[in-house]
């Protein structure tokens, strides 16, 4: 790993892989919008080497971290301090170098609820909430989902074990409905958020049918080129509107610029770049 020539401050996305990522693009454009001088690149990380490769980016003049899959569960035990979200969460995607600690945070899940508040106006007080399985993503959006004050949350999953894990990782805040795709039949759903991994793959989970209230949303976490599986599927079952992840995306990196840089940039017009990009 080169040291920074330019006295500037170094900030990256660590993942394997991670030439995909949109992190760079994203941050290089908050840094021009906001007029900060800093460079933000994409690291390989070699999969048994990913405290080495933190490390020597510290150590060469590194200010803060992303981190991607499959380092997301790692990166808790390799910081010093964590707030109560990625403690939670069980999962740390933002790093911050603050003297001599490492200060994990998550910023996943915040950055859903902006996109779903601020940028899609969706409702959620009040209104039953479905989170389609129960990976390291959808324990990342349980936080600030409550604090939403959703009517109902529901978790359905594949493997029932580990949504009751995070249901009862949260049972201090709420109650979390746990349920099996069966089990989903006869019951409706104001907002459904596909937290599942099957649109990388071009599968839909196993809904029934009927899952959708009128005027529902269905918000897929992954984004591509055009509507995805589960968003054209989800607009033929009943849903009123269908996105995907791509605003999430812009506004978790936004959460993590104003933690290193102390100013929040506007999201709208690097998510129209990014979208734009993506062709
Ligand atoms: P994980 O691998 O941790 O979890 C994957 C989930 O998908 C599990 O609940 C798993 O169920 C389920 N799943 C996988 N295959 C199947 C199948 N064949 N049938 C039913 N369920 C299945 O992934 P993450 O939680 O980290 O990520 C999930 C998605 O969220 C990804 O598409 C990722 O790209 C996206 N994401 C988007 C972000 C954004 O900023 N837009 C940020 C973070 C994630 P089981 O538990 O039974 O194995």
């Amino acid at each position: 790993m080169q040291p920074s020539t330019t006295g500037i401050d170094r900030y990256a996305v660590i993942g394997n892989p991670v030439s995909h990522s949109k992190s760079p693009q994203i941050h290089a454009a908050f840094a021009a919008a906001t007029g900060q001088s800093l460079e933000y690149t994409a690291i390989l990380a070699p999969l048994e080497e990913f405290p080495q490769t933190v490390a020597a980016f510290r150590q060469h003049g590194g200010r803060g971290l992303n981190i991607t899959l499959p380092f997301k569960q790692p990166a808790v035990d390799l910081c010093d301090q964590l707030s109560e979200r990625a403690r939670r969460a069980g999962a740390v995607n933002t790093i911050s170098f603050n003297n001599n600690d490492l200060y994990g945070e998550n910023t996943d899940g915040v950055g859903l609820l902006r996109d779903l508040l601020d940028n899609l106006e969706c409702k959620i007080d009040d209104r039953a909430v479905l989170i389609l399985g129960a990976g390291g993503a959808a324990r990342g959006i349980i936080d600030p989902l409550f604090d939403a004050q959703p009517g109902q949350i529901c978790i359905a999953n594949r493997s029932l074990d580990k949504a009751r894990l995070i249901a009862d990782a949260f049972k201090d805040r709420g109650h979390i409905k746990v349920s099996g795709y069966p089990a989903l039949a006869g019951q409706s759903f104001d907002l459904v958020i596909n937290a599942t991994s099957l649109s990388l793959s071009n599968e839909l989970p196993p809904l029934p049918a009927g899952v959708f209230k009128p005027g529902a949303l269905a918000y897929d976490m992954m984004y591509a080129n055009r509507p995805t599986c589960f968003m054209d599927w989800a607009m033929q079952a009943g849903a009123s509107r269908a996105v995907d992840g791509l605003g999430m995306l812009v506004e978790q990196a936004a959460e993590a610029f104003y933690l290193w840089r102390g100013v929040r940039p506007e999201t709208l017009p690097v998510q129209a770049m990014i979208r734009q990009q993506l062709g």
